[in-house]
């Protein structure tokens, strides 16, 4: 971790410039804006990963930090303040992101290390720039490192007059308690079918639905998969999943260190997702229902489904969730994606 971390304010450049409002978030950001004056000092924003939770946060942060808001609270688009914020440069908004800002440029990192904290109590404790209230956004919340979250226990145990912490997390369980515990659980609207297919048709994504089975209908998460070369490494994966009795484990490893070295832990990520996907497809399928994960491999799941059991298939499922859970911890990708195989192979006999 390197100790010099410039503590920009509001730093979107990793970002890029944030999106409207989402459509399926109006009714929560109008009913949180109408009672902007009396929020309380943390609001912790859950739900599952790309559902646009930040996006919502971003437009409660623009909603109480607005100075001229409509008669519901609404941001209003036009003042210094809502310009600042759409700028990323409003002096009165922090974000607290795991990179590291060394060299002015954003690196991801694995945490958000207790300098980050510290120095966001620092600016919480000083009068707002504008004059009116000062808002945080950290995200993902569960991202801070121990000693991070303990600093951020003080500031929420002392919070200073008019400002505001909005917690984003899609791993709410991972934070302390006594952090959960001094925050009013925002839980973040899950959009309908219609709602996500509908986004994607804006965004230019041709096969929506499609996209959306694979990322457990999170609209977000859904257009990050409609990278092409990302679309032909799943189908690498699954047509070598769909055949185990061919499968080779070391060729299949050996994809996981190809490409830059930084990208191999994503990599594993991406194929333990698959994993489990393709898993409780299994399981479903072998239930006589239909899989709603991967609907364009319905023909092999139906043709693997009778030769796996179901307990094994269980134990295998939970295996990947807790090697899942484990991510963020330092392993060898390449070796835990050959073990995950071998045992994905044995499935079948
Ligand atoms: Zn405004």
């Amino acid at each position: 971790m390197n100790g010099q971390i410039v503590d920009e304010p509001a730093q979107a450049a990793a970002r890029g410039a944030s999106p409207d409002v989402l459509d399926w978030q109006r009714p929560i950001v109008a009913e949180l804006a109408a009672r902007r004056e009396r929020w309380p000092h943390a609001l912790l924003i859950t739900g599952p990963r790309g559902i646009g939770k930040r996006v919502l946060a971003d437009a409660l942060a623009r909603a109480r930090l607005c100075e001229a808001p409509a008669g519901d609270g609404s941001s209003c688009g036009r003042c210094a303040s809502c310009r600042y914020v759409d700028a990323g440069q409003h002096p009165d908004l922090r974000i607290v992101e795991p990179v590291d800002m060394t060299d002015d440029v954003a690196k991801p990192v694995e945490w958000i290390v207790v300098d980050r904290i510290r120095a966001l109590t620092r600016w919480a404790q000083l009068t707002s720039h504008r004059g009116g209230a000062k808002v945080a956004i950290i995200d993902p919340a569960e991202r801070m490192n121990a000693a991070a979250a303990n600093a951020l226990l003080k500031t929420l145990e002392e919070p200073p007059p008019a400002t505001y912490l909005l917690l984003v997390s899609h791993q709410p369980g991972r934070l302390p308690a006594t952090i959960r515990s001094r925050c009013q659980v925002v839980a973040a609207p899950l959009p309908t079918t219609a709602q996500g297919a509908q986004w994607l048709a804006a965004q230019g994504v041709r096969d929506a639905t499609a996209l959306l089975a694979q990322a457990n209908a999170a609209p977000l998460a859904a257009l990050a998969l409609a990278d092409p070369a990302y679309q032909a490494e799943r189908a690498l994966w699954l047509k070598a999943l769909a055949a185990p009795a061919t499968l080779s484990v070391a060729a299949l490893g050996l994809r996981i260190d190809a490409g830059p070295r930084e990208g191999r832990k994503e990599r594993l990520a991406a194929v333990i997702e698959w994993l489990i996907g393709w898993c409780a497809d299994l399981a479903r399928v072998r239930a006589g229902g239909t899989p709603v994960r991967n609907p364009d491999h319905g023909t092999e799941l139906s043709a693997l489904a009778t030769s796996v059991a179901g307990l094994p298939l269980f134990r295998y499922h939970r295996r990947l969730l807790d090697q899942r859970a484990l991510l963020a911890h330092p392993l060898q990708p390449r070796l835990v994606a050959e073990a995950l195989l071998i045992d994905y192979r044995a499935l079948f006999g």
